[in-house]
């Protein structure tokens, strides 16, 4: 249903109002009757929180190269047809295969350490690598410090005083994604790495490690936080303390994936897109679910959302579920290739891939970077539903190249604080997910949306 933009008093057509309403408060009493409404159906009898479980319990360890996130890319295919998807294209991307193995093991002496290979590393030589080593805070320290033939230990911590938590995982990100690598250029034989985490737990933290061309690989890994703690501990006492590593990884020649594509054409601007999205592919250890099957799931609930509501959107609304977000970004480079060669125009881009958390805000950016500025005028709209947050951003992993190419882009931003807990380990699964929080996101999603598309931003 389009709602007219210059809605007058409906009393006023009876000849019984006593005044007219402002357009903008007509518009902004039209825009809180359809928030509400987006929110009472996600919030009764959604079907997203049993298909978020059939995703992450069906397609567990969707990493590029998978037969999992191959055939998760099939399922949602057939779930967004169900849903009313009028079109679903699946777009081919060639993705990087790589394989963890066997088991990793690392060792302190004969002491286990909580660890987990990185993604992308190579495995350790035949019989394992034995090692003593050094403990770094930095990568500025390869420059001051012998690391030759030595296994480098990249400890330091995500800096707690940040409220955002995603500022903290950035600001120690540079150890696990370039720090074997810079310590192979100083000689180094094999790298640990602290687990991007604040929790202090056992729990390892994968995620991506990358070297660039003929940079010689290294063995990597990343350590639990108390892994790490006791391995600095060690360290205090013995300098010269050696640890153990057997890491089974292979890479594999490169492997057919896809992107998955849904469209439902605008009504009055079909050539205008505006898009919703996460990543379908997760960690190999995983399930995936807070990263990104939550926000696969809900892209595909706001769609749901709209057909509950008879709500036929102006522009084309365009679910992407990409794929290699997390070791590679291919589907993302694909998808905004394809964008550009057709040159698309996307009023909005907005990604999910912070976790199914209670909605707190969205990031926004654009060409004059005043999208965040313009969204806030809707922020006495969100306010009931505790979203308050618009502040400046490049939305997500997936949707941030769009940018360059003058499209609107936007990530939700859910409450940070759990999300490093469960990111890219073995818990983060289904039932770490709460119904109404997943829930409150993708009407979050659907309300910006509509936003954008009665108003533009
Ligand atoms: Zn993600």
């Amino acid at each position: 249903v389009r709602i007219p933009s210059s809605l007058v008093c409906s009393a006023v057509l009876a000849g019984i109002c006593q005044f007219t309403l402002g357009a903008t408060e007509a518009e902004s009493a039209t825009d809180a009757r359809m928030l509400r409404q987006i929110f009472d159906t996600a919030l009764t009898s959604s079907p997203a929180y049993d298909q978020l479980r059939e995703l992450t319990q069906k397609f567990p360890g969707r990493l590029s190269g998978s037969k999992n996130l191959e055939a998760s890319i099939h399922w949602s295919r057939d779930l967004l047809l169900k849903t009313g998807a009028e079109h679903v294209e699946l777009q081919p991307v060639m993705v990087p295969h790589w394989e963890r193995g066997a088991p990793e093991r690392v060792h302190l002496g004969d002491r286990p350490l909580a660890a987990l290979a990185l993604g992308g590393t190579v495995a350790t030589p035949e019989g394992g690598l034995t090692a003593e080593v050094v403990e770094l805070q930095s990568l500025d320290a390869l420059v001051t410090t012998d690391v030759q033939g030595k296994i480098v230990f990249f400890n330091r911590p995500m800096d707690p005083t940040h409220i955002a938590t995603g500022t903290a995982y950035s600001g120690a990100g540079d150890q696990r994604g370039r720090g074997p690598a810079e310590a192979a250029k100083h000689g180094a034989v094999g790298a640990l790495v602290r687990s991007l985490t604040l929790s202090l737990d056992d729990i390892p933290h994968t995620g991506n490690t990358s070297s660039p061309p003929g940079v010689k690989r290294i063995p990597a890994a990343a350590l639990s936080t108390l892994a790490a703690n006791a391995l600095s501990e060690a360290l205090k006492a013995n300098p010269h303390a050696t640890v153990s590593m057997q890491l089974n990884s292979r890479w594999h020649d490169d492997s057919l994936s896809h992107n998955v594509i849904a469209e439902v054409k605008g009504s009055e601007f079909p050539e205008k897109i505006i898009l919703v999205g996460g990543h379908i592919d997760s960690w190999d250890i995983t399930e995936g679910a807070h990263d990104d099957a939550t926000g696969c799931i809900q892209s595909i609930e706001v769609l749901r959302i709209f057909k509950a509501l008879n709500y036929a959107p102006r522009h084309t609304l365009r679910i992407v579920l990409f794929t290699n977000e997390e070791n590679g970004m291919r589907g993302a480079i694909a998808y905004s290739t394809r964008a550009k060669e057709r040159n698309e125009v996307h009023v909005l881009a907005l990604e999910t891939d912070s976790g199914g958390f209670q909605p707190r805000g969205f990031n926004l950016g654009n060409p004059t970077g005043n999208a965040h500025l313009r969204a806030a005028r809707w922020a006495p709209l969100f306010t009931p539903y505790g979203i308050t947050v618009f502040q400046k951003g490049t939305g997500g992993v997936d949707v941030s190249p769009l940018l360059a190419h003058g499209a609107t882009v936007a990530g939700l931003m859910p409450d940070s604080q759990r999300y490093f807990d469960y990111h890219h380990t073995a818990i983060d699964t289904f039932d770490k997910v709460n119904k109404r929080e997943f829930e409150l996101g993708a009407a979050a999603m659907a309300s910006l949306v509509y936003l954008v598309d009665q108003h533009g931003l």
